[in-house]
């Protein structure tokens, strides 16, 4: 006999937690199904932790409106949580003056996100600000800031318990088949457990495809592609020269290596972009002569031998290198046909940043 319930998550990384919370504290029974032993072991903890401003997206895309309102959300939520976080401010700079339109290009599309509080500085107010940087102008961010991920993941689990959901760990969903009545899901490792709910959210980040394969009812056709973009972090050893977040103008598919800190002051630079077929988390060490070349064009005192290899994050891409820009997509019943069911692809960066905002979103959704 299977167990009843009104919705069930599938995921506790960021997104799933906090589409799980907001279901919750509108008072909806909540489930969620996470494969792992621990909450937010996937993307969400292995990412650069940045609160982004909403600068670089295209505008009147889902990532542009979800990532300028979650940062406010974000915001607001770390100070009423006591959630470490600060607002740094990021510098994106350009290192040639062939650079200098494609930032009149960021200001412009930053401007109509919404975020208007971009301001131009000349190569000597930046280097007044950041001694060590190589630039012919840069722009600044102040509402770029850095936050405790998992800090943040752990407050979000605290509401949803709080409101009477739940995370079920290691129970890896296996398969699914969505009936007239209820949307049926088997999870578990040794034993299966079935449980049907009126409401399920596909929240699997790198496995939200596959899962999505798995349940009987969902079309073949309105599953997207998946591919994967593994981006290789750097650790600088020693103490960073910087006090702002450092980024080149973008590159495709990701945003240059850039500088970030976390909040005790380690510096790291990446990720960069290598498309891969299997999940692999592996950080190469010849990858680090790209990553010396590409930092010394704005800190050309990078010194010999600072870079260590670090982590590796993987983007859930919805097309390959060749695709055009890409959206999150947040899948509803208008576009697969199955009632309750809300699948969430390729929620890569600014994810962890719009997680509140798309917790609202998909609440608001399932709520109507
Ligand atoms: C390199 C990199 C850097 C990034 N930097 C930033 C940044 O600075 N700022 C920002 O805003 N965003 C950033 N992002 C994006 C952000 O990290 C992600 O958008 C966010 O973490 C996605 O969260 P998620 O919950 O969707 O996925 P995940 O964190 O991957 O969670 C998915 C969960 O589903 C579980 N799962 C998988 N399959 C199953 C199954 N069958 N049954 C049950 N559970 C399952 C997994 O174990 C996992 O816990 C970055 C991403 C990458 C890759």
């Amino acid at each position: 006999m299977a167990e009843q319930v009104d919705c069930l998550v599938i995921g506790a990384g960021v997104v799933g937690l906090a589409v799980a919370r907001a279901l919750a504290i509108r008072g909806r029974e909540v489930l969620v199904l996470e494969a792992e032993d621990a909450i937010g072991t996937g993307t969400s903890s292995r990412n650069s932790e940045v609160i982004h401003a909403g600068i670089h997206y295209a505008p009147g895309s889902a990532k542009a409106s979800l990532c300028v309102r979650g940062k406010h959300l974000l915001y607001d939520y770390c100070r009423a949580r006591g959630i470490d976080h600060r607002p740094c401010g990021k510098l994106i700079v350009a290192t040639d003056q062939s650079q200098v339109t494609a930032l009149q290009k960021i200001e412009a599309t930053a401007r109509a996100n919404g975020v208007t509080d971009l301001r131009w500085l000349a190569a000597a107010e930046a280097t007044a600000m950041e001694p060590a940087l190589s630039c012919v102008a840069a722009l600044l961010s102040p509402s770029t800031g850095i936050v405790d991920s998992h800090g943040f993941m752990l407050a979000l689990q605290g509401d949803l318990e709080d409101a009477g959901g739940t995370v079920a760990f290691r129970a890896p969903v296996k398969r699914g088949r969505c009936g007239s009545d209820a949307i049926r899901l088997e999870a578990g490792s040794d034993e299966l457990i079935e449980v049907a709910a009126q409401c399920v959210v596909n929240s699997a980040g790198l496995q939200a495809q596959a899962v999505a394969r798995r349940m009987e009812g969902v079309p073949d056709q309105s599953i997207p592609t998946s591919a994967f973009a593994k981006g290789s972090y750097y650790v600088l050893h020693g103490k960073a020269p910087f006090r702002h977040l450092i980024y080149p103008t973008p590159e495709p598919g990701g945003l240059g290596v850039h500088l970030t800190l976390d909040l005790a002051g380690q510096a790291k630079f990446g990720p960069d972009i290598e498309w891969i077929e299997e999940l692999d988390y592996t950080v190469d060490p010849a990858r680090a002569a790209r990553f010396y070349c590409a930092i010394r064009r704005y800190w050309p005192g990078l010194p010999d031998e600072a870079l260590h290899p670090g982590y590796a994050g993987i983007r859930p891409k919805l097309g390959g290198p060749d695709a055009a820009a890409e959206d999150f997509l947040i899948q509803g019943p208008r576009a697969h046909g199955v009632r309750g069911l809300i699948n969430l692809y390729g929620i890569e960066s600014p994810g962890l940043t719009a997680a509140l905002a798309i917790g609202e979103y998909v609440a608001d959704e399932l709520t109507r």
